[in-house]
C-alpha cells in the first residue's frame, strides 16, 4: 500500500465511516470532507487516480463517492477546456478543495445518445451569453460552488460553461426524497436571464470536448460500482459461516463476483491509463460502465440474500448497499441509455 492510500484509509476511517448513516439516512451532505480530500492532494486531473480515489471512497459510502466524482468531472471540464481565466481562476481551487463543483451534463449526455433536447438555450450577448431553460438534478453544489452545463447556442451549435451557484438568475431548489443520495447536495437549477460572461465559456464546440471528456467521465463512475461491490463482497465473506454455512447453497457466490470484479478492475485501470492519451475505444468504455452497474446490482443483491433478515433492517449496511448499487443503473448514463449506445457502436 502507497503512502497516499495508506493516508486514504485513514481519512475514511476516522472521518467519514462514522458519518455514514447520517449521510445515507438524514441526507447531511459531507462537504467537509470534500475540502478535506481537496486539502490532502486528492484531486488530480488524471482519470486513473480519480478513479482509485472513487474508489475507495465507495467502499464507504457511495453518497460521498459521487459528490467526489462530480468534484472530479468539474476539475477535467476545467482542465480540458480552453479558456485560460477559468484555468487561472478556479483549476487550483478546485483541486485543493477551496472550491466544490459539480456538473449539470445529464441533459447533455442523453441528448448526445439521442434521448432528450438540450433544456438550456443561451443567447449571444456583447459580453457572453443569456441563459434560460432548467436543469432538473445537479448535486454537489453548495454556496460559492460552480458547475458545469451545456448549453444550445441559436446557431444549433453547443457550447460549455462553468457557472457560479451565485450568479443572478441561477435559482437552486433542493431536490431530495430519492431513495439514497440524498445527502449529495443535489438541486433542481433554474436558469432565468442569467447573464454569463465569456470567460466563464469553458468551449464553444462543446461536441469535441464532451467527446474528449467522455471516456474519463465514464470510467471513474465505474468507481463507485467497484468500490459498492467490493462492500458487499466483503461483508458476504464475513457471513459464509453463518447458521451453519447455509449460504453454501446460494446460486450465486461469493468467488464468481470477486472475478467479474477482478476483471472490470483490471480493464477499467488499463482503459484509464489510455484514455490520458485519448487511444481508447468508446464501446470498451460503455461496456465496462455498463457492466459496473450490473456487477454492483449483483453484489448487493448476493449480499442480501447472504445477509437474510439482518439486511432487510432499514439502515443495515446492506440494504443501503441495494439502493446505492440502484443510484448506478439510473445515473446518466443509466443502463437503458448504455445499452442504447452499445447497439449504434460499432
Ligand atoms: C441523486 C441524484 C443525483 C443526480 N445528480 C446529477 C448531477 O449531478 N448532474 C446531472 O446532470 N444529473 C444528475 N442526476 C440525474 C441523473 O443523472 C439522471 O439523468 C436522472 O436520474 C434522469 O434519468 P432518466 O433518464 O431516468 O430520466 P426520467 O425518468 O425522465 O426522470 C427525470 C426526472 O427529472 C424530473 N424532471 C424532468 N424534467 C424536469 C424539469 N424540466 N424540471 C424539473 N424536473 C424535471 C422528472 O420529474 C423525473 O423525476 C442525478 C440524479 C439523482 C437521482
Amino acid at each position: 500500500m502507497t503512502i497516499e492510500s495508506q493516508r486514504l484509509q485513514e481519512l475514511l476511517h476516522k472521518h467519514l465511516r462514522p458519518r455514514v448513516k447520517e449521510i445515507d439516512e438524514l441526507g447531511r451532505y459531507p462537504g467537509d470532507f470534500l475540502r478535506l480530500l481537496g486539502e490532502e492532494g486528492f484531486y488530480s486531473q488524471s482519470p486513473s487516480d480519480n478513479l482509485k480515489l472513487i474508489r475507495d471512497v465507495a467502499t464507504v459510502c457511495v453518497s460521498t463517492a459521487f459528490v467526489v466524482w462530480c468534484q472530479t468531472a468539474a476539475i477535467s471540464f476545467v482542465s480540458n477546456g480552453t479558456s485560460d481565466e477559468l484555468k487561472q481562476e478556479l483549476l487550483s481551487s478546485l483541486l485543493t478543495g477551496e472550491v466544490l463543483g459539480g456538473t449539470g451534463i445529464s441533459n447533455a449526455m442523453k441528448f448526445y445518445a439521442g434521448l432528450e433536447e438540450l433544456k438550456l438555450v443561451g443567447e449571444k450577448t456583447p459580453t457572453g451569453y443569456c441563459l434560460h431553460g432548467t436543469l432538473p438534478f445537479v448535486s454537489n453544489l453548495a454556496p460559492h460552488s460552480w458547475f458545469a452545463v451545456v448549453f444550445r447556442t441559436e446557431d444549433n451549435q453547443r457550447a460549455i460553461a462553468l457557472v457560479p451557484t451565485d450568479l443572478e438568475g441561477v435559482n437552486l431548489k433542493e431536490a431530495n426524497g430519492f431513495l439514497g443520495l440524498n445527502g449529495t447536495a443535489t438541486y433542481s437549477c433554474q436558469f432565468q436571464n442569467v447573464h454569463l460572461s465569456q470567460k466563464y465559456v469553458v468551449s464553444e464546440q462543446a461536441d469535441e470536448l464532451i467527446a474528449k471528456i467522455r471516456p474519463g467521465f465514464l470510467l471513474t463512475q465505474v468507481g463507485l460500482a467497484l468500490g459498492v461491490t467490493r462492500a458487499s463482497l466483503d461483508s458476504m465473506n464475513n457471513l459464509q459461516d453463518k447458521q451453519n454455512a447455509v449460504n453454501q447453497f446460494l446460486k450465486v457466490q461469493p468467488t464468481s463476483l470477486e472475478n467479474r470484479l477482478q476483471r472490470l478492475t483490471d480493464l477499467v485501470e488499463q482503459l484509464s491509463d489510455r484514455s490520458a492519451i485519448a487511444t481508447v475505444s468508446f464501446r470498451e468504455v460503455v461496456e465496462a460502465r455498463l457492466e459496473s452497474a450490473y456487477l454492483a446490482m449483483d453484489a448487493a443483491q448476493a449480499e442480501m440474500l447472504h445477509a437474510g433478515a439482518a439486511g432487510y433492517v432499514a439502515g443495515s449496511h446492506t440494504s443501503r448497499r441495494l439502493r446505492e448499487s440502484l443510484f448506478l443503473a439510473v445515473v446518466t448514463p443509466a443502463v437503458k441509455q448504455l445499452e442504447k449506445m452499445l447497439k449504434s457502436l460499432s
